[in-house]
C-alpha cells in the first residue's frame, strides 16, 4: 500500500511523535515501581519491563489476570465468539457432519449465510506433541473448489474444556478473536469467479487490519457479557471489565515505540547496499532513539529477531494496518460495536472482495474517504492523557 520507503519513514516518524508523550510517562511509572522493590534504582531494565507492568496492573487498576481467568472458559469463549460473528455478519455455524478431522481433537464447522453454504472450516485448538506452537489461520482450499466453497482452519494451542481444564488469560480469548477474524475473512473472500481475488493475495500491509479491529470486541462488555461467566454461572461484573479496560492501554506507549524500532531496524537494513550494513551499528542508533531502556554491551539482539527472515524490510506493516483498523473501527464507535447496517458493509465492502480492489479501495469504500492515521495517531495521544492523570 505504501508505494515507497519514504512513506513508510514518514509515517513511522508520525507515530513515534503520537507515542512518545505516553512511553515517557510509563517509563516513569515503571521506574517508581522498580524503587519500591530496589530503593537504589535509577533505571528500568529492559527485562523488567513485564513484571513491573503486571505489579502496576495490580496497584494501580486493582486487577488480577488470574481473577479475569476465571471468566473464560474455553468451550463458553468458543460458543461466544460464534455467536459474536453470527449476529454481527448476519451467519450462522453449524456442525460439518463426517468432516474428515486429522485428530479427534479437531472440530468441523460450516458457515450458512441466508441458507447458503459459505464456507466450512475446522478448529485445532489444543496443544498436543509435535504440533505447531503458535495460533493462526490457515486456508486450505480457497475455493470456489468442485463444491463451490473455501475451507480454512485455525491451529492455536488453548486450555480445553469447561471451567475445571478451560480457563484462558483475556490475552487468549483475544488472539481467538483475532485469528477467528483471518478465518472469517478467508471464507468470506473466498467467494469469487477468480480463486486469486481471494484475500490472500491482498497487499501484506493490509492483510492484519480487519482481525486488529475484531480484537476490539473482547473488551465490550455487552459481547463479553453474553459469554464470560464463572464456574458457577455469575457473568463477568461490569466492574471488572471496566477495570480491564482501563489498564489496557497502560503500557501502549513503550509497546509502539518497541514496534517502532522493530519496524526501522527492518527497514534501515534494506534501505541501503548491504556493503553499508552493520547490523549492530544500525540495531544501536534505533535502540537509542526508540527504547527508554539500556542498551547492553555485547548483545545482537537482531539475531533472534525472527520476522527479519519472511518480513524482511517490511515490519512496519504491522503499525500500518494498526493504523488503519483503528480509522476502520471509528465507524463501528460512531455506529455501534452491534449495528447491523454497519456490519454487513463492512462485510461486502471490505471483507468478501478479497484482492479484486486495491486495500486502499475497499478502505476508502467502507469510510467514504481515503483512510488516515489521524485515528491512531489521536489513540496514541490519548493514552498519554490517560497516564497524566494516573
Ligand atoms: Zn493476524
Amino acid at each position: 500500500m505504501t508505494g515507497s520507503p519514504e512513506v513508510v519513514s514518514d509515517f513511522l516518524d508520525a507515530v513515534e511523535g503520537a507515542a512518545r508523550n505516553a512511553a515517557e510517562l510509563e517509563y516513569d511509572r515503571l521506574l517508581s515501581k522498580q524503587q519500591e522493590l530496589a530503593p537504589d534504582a535509577t533505571t528500568v531494565s529492559d527485562w523488567s519491563r513485564s513484571y513491573l507492568a503486571e505489579l502496576i496492573r495490580k496497584s494501580d487498576y486493582e486487577l488480577d489476570s488470574q481473577e479475569v481467568r476465571k471468566y473464560f472458559a474455553y468451550n463458553d469463549v468458543r460458543d461466544g465468539i460464534f455467536a459474536l460473528v453470527e449476529d454481527l455478519f448476519g451467519v450462522e455455524i453449524k456442525p460439518w457432519e463426517g468432516a474428515p478431522v486429522w485428530q479427534e481433537s479437531v472440530s468441523a464447522h460450516e458457515m450458512y449465510r441466508d441458507g447458503k453454504l459459505v464456507g466450512r472450516f475446522f478448529l485445532d485448538m489444543h496443544p498436543r506433541d509435535g504440533k505447531y506452537k503458535h495460533a493462526a489461520a490457515f486456508p486450505i482450499r480457497f475455493g470456489p473448489t468442485s463444491d463451490g466453497v473455501p475451507v480454512a482452519s485455525l491451529i492455536c494451542n488453548f486450555p480445553a474444556g469447561d471451567h475445571t481444564t478451560g480457563l484462558m488469560e483475556h490475552g487468549q480469548v483475544e488472539t481467538f478473536l483475532h485469528e477467528f477474524g483471518h478465518l472469517i475473512h478467508m471464507l468470506f473472500s473466498g467467494q469469487p469467479d477468480y480463486a486469486n481475488l481471494n484475500m490472500g493475495n491482498l497487499e501484506w500491509d493490509f492483510i492484519e487490519a480487519p482481525s486488529q479491529m475484531l480484537e476490539n470486541w473482547v473488551w465490550d462488555y455487552d459481547t463479553l457479557a453474553k459469554f464470560a461467566k464463572d464456574a458457577d454461572g455469575n457473568v463477568i461484573p461490569p466492574e471488572l471489565v471496566e477495570k480491564m479496560v482501563a489498564a489496557r492501554d497502560f503500557g501502549i506507549g513503550v509497546g509502539t515505540l518497541r514496534q517502532l524500532l522493530y519496524a526501522n531496524v527492518s527497514l534501515d537494513y534494506y534501505n541501503r547496499p548491504s556493503s553499508e550494513v552493520d547490523f549492530d551499528e544500525i540495531w544501536n542508533e534505533n535502540q537509542s532513539k526508540l527504547s527508554p531502556f539500556v542498551t547492553l554491551p555485547d548483545v545482537h539482539p537482531y539475531a533472534s529477531f525472527g520476522h527479519l527472515d519472511g518480513y524482511s524490510a517490511i515490519y512496519y506493516t504491522y503499525q500500518w494496518s494498526l493504523a488503519i483498523s483503528t480509522d476502520l473501527f471509528s465507524e463501528f464507535e460512531a455506529n455501534g460495536l452491534r449495528d447491523a447496517t454497519t456490519a454487513a458493509r463492512y462485510r461486502d465492502l471490505v471483507l468478501a472482495p478479497g484482492a479484486s480492489k486495491p486495500a486502499a479501495e475497499l478502505v476508502h469504500d467502507f469510510l467514504g474517504r481515503d483512510w488516515s492515521p489521524e485515528a491512531y495517531e489521536a489513540y496514541l495521544l490519548h493514552a498519554a492523557e490517560g497516564e497524566a492523570e494516573e
